[in-house]
């Protein structure tokens, strides 16, 4: 088995769609960045990358090259777990917390984690996404950034 981690932090603008999980949340204030700022699948797929020793995000999907502008952030998330499965490893469980002010995402773990799931191509019950409010402290608590972090387990893949 292989463990993995991932971080991410996205500044908040307005003008842009809010997109977490592969969802989009309307009505809100969304996030800055060079693809769809989806800081969560973000998150997650460092946190993939990380367990199979693939390296980064950045690495795979540089936010220099244009054809990541305005990307979604799906395909992030779905590459890099063809590129571990090809190593010979399936994805055991993913836990991930998401760290926002604003809006308060209750309302939408369930949505964001069948997404997840459905992405990678595993149970519902392998997928758990979590959310904190920042209590008003540093730059998530004062509704300026949205964060996440993730762990992820790989185990091998059964031989056939
Ligand atoms: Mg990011």
């Amino acid at each position: 088995m292989r463990v993995g981690i991932g971080e991410d932090l996205h500044r908040l603008e307005d003008g842009r769609t809010l997109v977490l999980g592969g969802v989009r949340i309307e009505g809100e204030v969304g996030l800055a960045g060079h693809s769809d700022a989806d800081v969560l699948l973000h998150a997650i797929t460092d946190a993939v990358l990380g367990a199979a020793g693939k390296g980064d995000l950045g690495a795979h999907f540089p936010s220099s090259e244009e054809r990541w502008a305005g990307a979604d952030s799906s395909l992030f998330l779905t590459e890099a777990l063809r590129m571990v499965e090809e190593g010979g490893w399936v994805l055991a469980n993913v836990d991930a917390t998401v760290r926002a002010e604003r809006p308060r995402l209750a309302a939408h773990l369930a949505t964001m984690r069948e997404r997840i799931a459905e992405l990678a191509g595993v149970n519902v019950e392998q997928v758990n996404v979590k959310a904190k409010s920042g209590e008003g402290l540093d730059a998530i608590g004062r509704g300026e950034a949205i964060g996440a972090t993730a762990v992820v387990l790989l185990e091998a893949a059964p031989r056939d």
